[in-house]
């Protein structure tokens, strides 16, 4: 029965069946050419398959029986506006066929050009063109376009043939080869698809037209695009169809500013008038897409320009300043996570450096790595944790898996809207395309340029911010952040409502953590600060001690080390409010594993070797992260709390001396049960007044336990009339929430999340529905009994953008993570603010 659902959108001539909000059934691409159509601008008339029916054509493999003559009546049309005839010999209608789902993924899926050449149709191109060699050449690239899409024979089959003619002919580009050769390349091309496939390469348009979409609507399943989809994001149940984006770009554009004066001066005019009304109209920079013919320009695209974050961030600022948009939006428009690449290392401008080759600036950054020629090398060195960069002649969307292993890429050819630019950019990876001076070998796995050669496994800088391929590894330097963010920031911290700490052991981290904003510390790891030189051992001493007395005289020796680091933290975050976690040291982590260690440490506590080791064994745990760690350490010897608490006490006294405003927040780790926290609370408060006596003055503090455990969520309201305040240590609740190893998850989680068993990886993300649900209710139960609770979170989603979200709807009063991640939690922070406050992004550009 045929369906009542439309499935064919005709555009062009100043009108459209649909706008740029349909985006869903017309794609990105057709989305934008409606939306031009109906701004009047110049397109050329075409027509759009819904992508909805693709997932369903993927599913069952036929089109609706309604289709084919809903298609036919469009061509029909097409013929009529264009007044040529598909198929016909003397006037051959030839159209396109390309690629576009609801979410822009730039040379991820096919395009068919110059549909409709055939051995007749090619002469009534030659004829109205009178120009044989760009007839035969639009032929030839058909047929080698469809070899590779539609009977998948990839590219290089028809590369190899076309590079061969060409060293024949000494031609540097395709088109300087004759008009005959050209010919015998398309007829070439075509028996290569009958060898391979066994199948002629359709002459009938018609035939040429349906092998086409059915191409292109399978082009979502191709590995390339479905890698794509995995890297950002993308559902694979959006429905796509239709076309492609010429952005493989293959070979390096010459620039816009050449057609200013000449013969086309009158075609960038045109093209600067409408540029400028298409940023005005979708109040975004647009990535076009445009052609000329006989002095006429058409728009074939256009859509929400790729960015990086800096160039994000100045984008929203100056729009902004411009007037195009509000403060509110701009602040609304940079995803936080494209911060990350503000703050991207740059080559040490003052370190000299021997540069190989210069190419386009693509994307910016420096990263350093072997050079490898092959995108499987790159991904399977990856695995092993090595560093690469991949140097290709040009990348094609087949290399994408290489790129997103890569630490950065390199390419010889291309301009700054090709594949590798594109891409790369929009990872955020460092990216140097162009570079027309290395010539590169990926069989024999070298590059030479400029009288140099680079085998395979050298390491190379990249640095994507200037252009230049150097020798080694080159000194980088983290970059200071431009005028554009700080404004950017400065609207944003005046819009959020949650606070923004860091997670920081060491003065050196507070500072940075400062330097980006930090409003104090949520976490500072005491055990961290052992992890050095004899701080190891003195931590080791105390942790194998076989009684309280060689504890006591180990921790005398550890209590001047943290008092000192205290110091040091306080003075550098001097005014905010600092909270530190007593001891949590899952014991595998520091007891003594080798020989070596056990015999140094034996003799620094004065004990037989043998004597140590079964003290050692002794304390080796079956599930250490279930072990002795968290509280029950200092629940079991309190000592330890003891000790700790007089350095932070003691220190806080001390930076309070010099005339500065400390302010201290104590935090028990590892609680589950109410009379723990109790406990541990006790000690600290009776070592805090110990300390103001015997120092004769005192320092606000509060005393607060993290909620790391289901047991402390669900007893909330018990630890609430202990607490000052909360922490959620969502590392500790995801593993424990879920039944999951820290450790071990490695293993299969990956599996999970590529099977869809789980959305995400649950240490990354929030996992809301669960974790989630148990701090909502910790946090109600904690306010219940003390309405002023502070409650925060320091698991490493405190810096993770929807999970910042998350922590703003359930009223928690700070997120605090790691000191690169605070600018996109302040900023994550302003978006919800402003989603609260229903601002509405007015941004219309097609994704
Ligand atoms: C946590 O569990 O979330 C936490 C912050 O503590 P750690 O990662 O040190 O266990
Ligand atoms: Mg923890």
């Amino acid at each position: 029965m045929p369906s009542l659902e439309r499935w064919v959108y005709a555009f062009g001539n100043r009108r459209a069946d649909g706008s740029a909000a349909m985006r869903d059934v017309l794609g990105g691409k057709g989305a934008g050419l409606a939306e031009m159509a109906n701004l009047g601008l110049p397109v050329p008339p075409g027509f759009t398959i819904s992508a909805k029916l693709c997932i369903r054509y993927l599913e069952s493999g036929t089109f609706p029986a309604e289709l084919p003559e809903e298609v036919d009546r469009h061509l029909k049309y097409l013929e009529q506006v264009s007044r040529k005839k598909f198929g016909d010999p003397a006037n051959p209608l030839l159209v396109s066929v390309r690629s576009g789902a609801a979410v822009s993924m730039p040379g991820m899926m096919e395009t068919i050009l110059n549909l409709g050449l055939n051995d007749e149709t090619v002469d009534g191109l030659i004829t109205r063109s009178g120009n044989p060699r760009f007839a035969y050449d639009s032929y030839r690239r058909f047929v080698q376009m469809y070899g590779d899409v539609v009977f998948e024979l990839g590219k290089e089959p028809f590369a190899e043939v076309l590079e061969e003619a060409k060293r024949r002919r000494r031609a540097q580009r395709d088109i300087d080869l004759p008009a005959d050769d050209l010919a015998a390349l398309a007829r070439e091309f075509k028996a290569i698809i009958q060898a391979r496939t066994g199948k002629a390469f359709p002459d009938d348009p018609t035939d040429q037209l349906w092998g086409a979409i059915e191409a292109v609507f399978k082009s979502w399943r191709t590995r390339r695009a479905i890698d794509y989809r995995r890297v950002h994001n993308i559902p694979d149940d959006i429905a796509n169809a239709q076309g492609e984006d010429v952005v493989s770009g293959t070979r390096t554009p010459v620039p816009l500013a050449k057609m200013k004066r000449g013969r086309l001066a009158k075609v960038y005019a045109e093209l600067q008038r409408v540029a400028a009304k298409l940023e005005r109209h979708f109040q975004d920079v647009q990535d076009i897409e445009f052609t000329f013919e006989q002095g006429r320009l058409y728009m074939l695209q256009t859509r929400r320009a790729q960015r990086t974050g800096l160039a994000a961030v100045r984008i929203a600022v100056e729009m902004a300043q411009e007037g195009l948009v509000s403060e509110d939006e701009a602040v609304q428009r940079v995803p936080p996570q494209d911060l990350d690449q503000v703050f991207h290392p740059m080559v040490d401008p003052r370190s000299s450096v021997t540069v190989v080759a210069r190419g386009l600036p693509a994307s910016p950054g420096a990263a350093i790595g072997e050079a490898v020629f092959d995108a499987d090398e790159a991904a399977a060195l990856q695995k092993k944790g090595r560093h690469t960069i991949l140097v290709r002649p040009e990348t094609s969307p087949d290399d994408f898996h290489g790129i997103v292993a890569a630490q950065a890429v390199l390419t010889a050819r291309g301009g700054m809207t090709s594949h590798a630019a594109i891409v790369a950019r929009g990872m955020g990876k460092t990216c140097v395309v162009g570079a027309t001076d290395i010539e590169v070998d990926p069989q024999a796995g070298r590059f030479r340029a400029n009288g140099r050669v680079v085998k395979r496994g050298q390491l190379i800088t990249v640095d994507g911010t200037t252009g230049r391929v150097l020798l080694g590894a080159a000194k980088l330097v983290e970059p200071r952040a431009g005028v554009h963010y700080a404004k950017l920031m400065a609207w944003a911290d005046a819009r959020r409502r949650l606070r923004v700490r860091a997670n920081a052991d060491t003065p050196e981290d507070a500072k940075r953590a400062r330097e980006l904003g930090a409003e104090g510390i949520g976490l500072c790891r005491t055990e961290h600060m052992f992890f050095e030189g004899d701080r190891i051992t003195a931590m080791r001493e105390m942790i194998v001690a076989p009684d309280a007395a060689g504890r006591r005289r180990a921790l005398a020796k550890l209590l001047p080390m943290q008092r000192g680091d205290f110091e040091g933290i306080f003075a550098a975050m001097t005014g905010y409010p600092i909270t530190i976690r007593l001891l949590d040291p899952p014991l595998h982590e520091f007891l003594p594993h080798t020989t070596q260690e056990i015999a140094a440490l034996a003799k620094t506590m004065k004990l037989p070797v043998g004597r140590l080791k079964r003290l050692v064994d002794s304390l080796v745990e079956a599930n250490p992260m279930l072990g002795h760690r968290g509280c029950r350490l200092g629940v079991t010897y309190p000592e330890i709390t003891e000790m700790q608490a007089r350095a932070i006490f003691e220190a806080a006294c001390r930076v309070a001396a010099r005339g500065k405003r400390v302010v201290v927040e104590v935090m028990i780790p590892l609680v589950a049960h109410v009379e723990e926290l109790r406990r541990q609370a006790h000690i600290v408060r009776r070592v805090a007044q110990e300390v103001f006596h015997a120092e004769g003055r005192a320092v606000p503090f509060l005393v607060g336990t993290m909620i790391e455990l289901p047991r402390a969520a669900l007893t909330a309201d018990e630890l609430g009339q202990e607490a000052e305040f909360f922490s959620f240590g969502t590392n500790d609740l995801t593993q424990t929430t879920f039944g999951l190893s820290r450790d071990d998850a490695g293993r299969f989680l990956p599996f999970y999340i590529e099977h869809g068993i789980l959305p995400g990886d649950p240490f990354q993300v929030l996992d809301q529905d669960g974790v989630g649900k148990l701090i909502t209710m910790a946090v109600r139960l904690g306010r219940g009994v003390r309405p002023e609770l502070k409650v925060g979170i320091c698991g490493e989603h405190g810096g993770e953008p929807s999970s910042v979200k998350f922590c703003h709807g359930s009223g928690l009063n700070y997120v605090s993570c790691s000191p690169f991640r605070v600018p996109i939690a302040r900023l994550a922070a302003a978006q919800a603010a402003l989603e609260e406050a229903g601002v509405v992004n007015r941004t219309r550009a097609t994704v």
